[in-house]
């Protein structure tokens, strides 16, 4: 939140805090904060009416009130209203709260009913004087945090929804295509809110629980519409911006053509379609914002170093970014390998290299011999100063902040210019996402495996048959193949994960014991410094280990096309994405690969219905796009958007997995009011976003 929101002055209440903790600063931020659930309080029931289980309000009078010690100390009361009695107890109570409830006190109690063998009776029920107006609405309930209670809440919001300007920004009937045949589209604002806070008693509430609602019709389309909104604006604020013009030399001389012709294989169609379109991007004075979207093994480095090349041939220097120091390394010696050759000097950057080796590459970045640097976050520390930066890619582009990539954006220190920006990922956006929390994005997509890959076979094993899979990982490597092992990151304590992977290492390797062959067992975990990591990673690409045993560490990027079988222990544990992540380290030759999914319920008869799932999508499919959707299904947007999902930024009503319809028309209306009413469009975003817009930016 801005300054400008603060009250600076006076020293903020503990409720003030509170209603900040939650977000709440403005009259706005008030109005929009919707109740969780609500209360019926607008009637009265009658004991003889009420219903075992029911949450009731009666008004009755005292006839009995006594502390009793049996047990743990209590107050129990006995209330009649004339048709029946009910027994009210309490474990903690004040002098003040006893008094009230003296014989012969007329009350108000609400509170769930049971029925017992003594009669109906009340645990901890709320209770207050008899008498008084029933309120007409129902009363909300509010999410709250400690500290804050729901009285205060409450008024706080009436007040807030009473000042607030709830003026329309698009009219009731705009809607009306979204809900032909009902009066669904035409509630305005202002009615929406006023219901939603107070509805009244005779309202369906099934349907304002699910968001049916046409009131709920109304918020979802307004805040679909927001984030339309301002992710056009930042669209077209990047079209204002300039970019080094990096032109693709088609000459036979040009890097770019003597890497395509140096590659030992064809590009895919999808590659060369998506190379093209990047190409297009790099070639206009503004920066691209490109994601590049494709599955495991789809060859997404390649195309970025087919993108450095046209960068290079135009003169400028280009970086690509990679969240860990082993899929760094990874990119560093396979770009070295395709531009070395072509005289290209590769500078490596990571936060573990010693002192002189980094103060060796910083020079050459800096005098601009460097054209190409590869590295980790270690690139976007302040010492690092490119000669003329113009391109960077970052790879896996989800495991970064917005921060660490608005650092890398500001690289280029040039007053006028910005760099392109072309990110990676290999866990497929499904398409409700990239029309909402994308939508500023172009999004270039790999949909196409290159040649001569056979489908890797999942299998889902019980635990019990973990021997029959240790057999399996034994004739893989007599058959000179290598192997993959996956132990879970066990949340919370990496000594318990470290030891579970260094019991399945002793297990494997004395599994794989033999005397006339000797098959090494690697092991690799978070705990190995760095260069033993790498140690450890290097003899598994160059085949002398055979079997890898590792913590998820492995997950994104690594390419060692021998590995035909991956194990992942404790599957129950891993998420849908990370699963497919993990399966897609195999299958990259041309044998045949297996995945093998390894279960255990622990002390639970099954598996939680979440665990069969996602186990199930596994087997069912190999199509990442089909993983990413079924994910969508089963957690909700949270986990794709990464570091780009910010608590703030995050839709708070709408749910994409339902609202395709609202989310449609909302991308149809944004650019006309944004066109026509740029003044009504602004006050929309301020409204529903107000400072958070900035988050969706990066
Ligand atoms: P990812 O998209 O997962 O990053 P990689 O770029 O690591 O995939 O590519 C996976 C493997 O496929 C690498 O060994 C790469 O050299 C190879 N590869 C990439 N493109 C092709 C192609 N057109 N034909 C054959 N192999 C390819
Ligand atoms: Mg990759």
């Amino acid at each position: 939140m801005s300054d400008t929101a603060k009250p600076a002055a006076t020293p903020l209440s503990a409720p003030q805090k509170a209603l900040h903790k939650l977000g709440l600063y403005r009259d706005i931020d008030l109005a929009l904060h919707l109740p969780l659930r609500y209360e019926d309080e607008t009637r009265i029931v009658r004991l003889s009416d009420a219903r075992e289980g029911e949450v009731v309000q009666i008004e009755a009078r005292v006839t009995h009130s006594e502390v009793s010690f049996g047990g743990r100390k209590q107050l129990v009361v006995t209330v009649d209203d004339g048709s029946d009695t009910c027994t009210l107890r309490f474990f903690n109570f004040y002098p003040a709260q006893q008094k009230a409830l003296a014989v012969g006190q007329q009350v108000r109690v609400r509170g769930e009913i049971r029925g017992g063998f003594m009669g109906w009776a009340m645990l901890h029920p709320s209770f207050r004087a008899a008498g008084g107006d029933l309120p007409k609405t129902l009363t909300p309930i509010y999410p709250t945090v400690a500290g804050l209670p729901q009285s205060y809440l409450r008024k706080a919001v009436l007040s807030g929804l009473a000042r607030a300007d709830l003026s329309d920004t698009f009219a009731p009937g705009d809607l009306s295509p979204l809900q032909h045949d009902s009066r669904q589209g035409l509630w305005t604002l202002h009615e929406a809110l006023a219901f939603l806070h107070h509805p009244r008693p005779d309202v369906s509430v099934d349907a304002l629980m699910d968001h049916s609602h046409p009131a709920w019709q109304r918020l979802k389309a307004e805040e679909l519409l927001a984030q339309q909104l301002s992710q056009l604006q930042s669209r077209r604020a990047r079209a204002a911006l300039r970019a080094p013009v990096l032109a693709l030399a088609d000459g036979a001389g040009s890097l770019h053509q003597r890497l395509l012709g140096a590659l030992p294989f064809a590009l895919t169609g999808a590659q060369s379609r998506v190379s093209a379109e990047i190409a297009l991007d790099m070639a206009r004075p503004v920066p691209m914002h490109r994601l590049l979207q494709g599955d495991v093994g789809a060859g997404k480095t390649v195309v970025a170093a087919l993108a450095a090349t046209i960068c290079m041939d135009a003169g400028w220097q280009c970086a690509l970014m990679a969240p860990t120091e082993i899929l760094a390394e990874q990119h560093f010696r396979k770009l070295l390998g395709w531009l070395e050759p072509l005289g290209i000097t590769t500078a490596w950057l990571t936060g573990t290299q010693k002192a002189k080796d980094r103060r060796a590459m910083l020079a050459l970045i800096e005098s601009g011999e460097a054209k190409l640097v590869v590295g980790t976050h270690a690139i976007i520390q302040t010492k690092v100063q490119f000669k003329n930066l113009a391109l960077a890619v970052i790879d896996e582009q989800h495991r970064f902040g917005v921060a660490q990539r608005l650092a890398l954006r500001d690289k280029l220190q040039h007053a006028s210019l910005e760099p392109h920006l072309l990110m990676m990922t290999a866990t497929p956006i499904p398409r409700t996402l990239a029309m909402s929390y994308y939508a500023d994005l172009d999004v270039s997509t790999l949909d196409e495996l290159p040649p001569g890959r056979t489908p890797i076979v999942t299998k889902v094993v019980h635990e019990a048959r973990r021997h029959e899979v240790i057999e399996r990982i034994r004739a893989q490597v007599a058959q000179g193949r290598q192997v993959y092992w996956v132990c879970p990151l066990i949340e919370e304590s990496e000594a318990l994960d470290l030891s579970s992977a260094t019991e399945t290492h002793a297990e494997i390797s004395a599994a794989l014991e033999s005397p006339d062959a000797k098959f090494n067992v690697g092991l690799l975990h978070s705990r190995l410094a760095s260069d033993e990591k790498k140690a450890v990673m290097a003899e598994f690409v160059q085949g002398r280990t055979a079997v890898l045993v590792s913590t998820t560490m492995i997950e994104v990027g690594v390419d060692v096309p021998n590995a035909s079988l991956m194990v992942i222990d404790h599957a129950e544990r891993f998420g849908l994405s990370q699963l497919h992540q993990l399966r897609g380290r195999v299958g990259r030759g041309a044998a045949a690969s297996a995945c093998v999914l390894l279960y255990s319920t622990g002390d639970a008869p099954r598996l939680s219905e979440t665990a069969r799932e996602r186990l199930r999508a596994m087997a069912e499919t190999n199509d990442g796009f089909e993983i990413a959707r079924r994910d969508l299904e089963i957690r909700g947007p949270g986990e794709f958007l990464g570091a780009r999902q910010s608590g703030d930024a995050m839709l708070r009503f709408a749910d994409l997995a339902t609202d395709d319809a609202i989310l449609e028309w909302a991308r149809h209306e944004a650019p006309l009011l944004l066109d026509r009413h740029p003044a009504l469009a602004n006050k929309h975003v301020q409204r529903w976003l107000g400072t958070k817009a900035e988050f969706l930016k990066a």
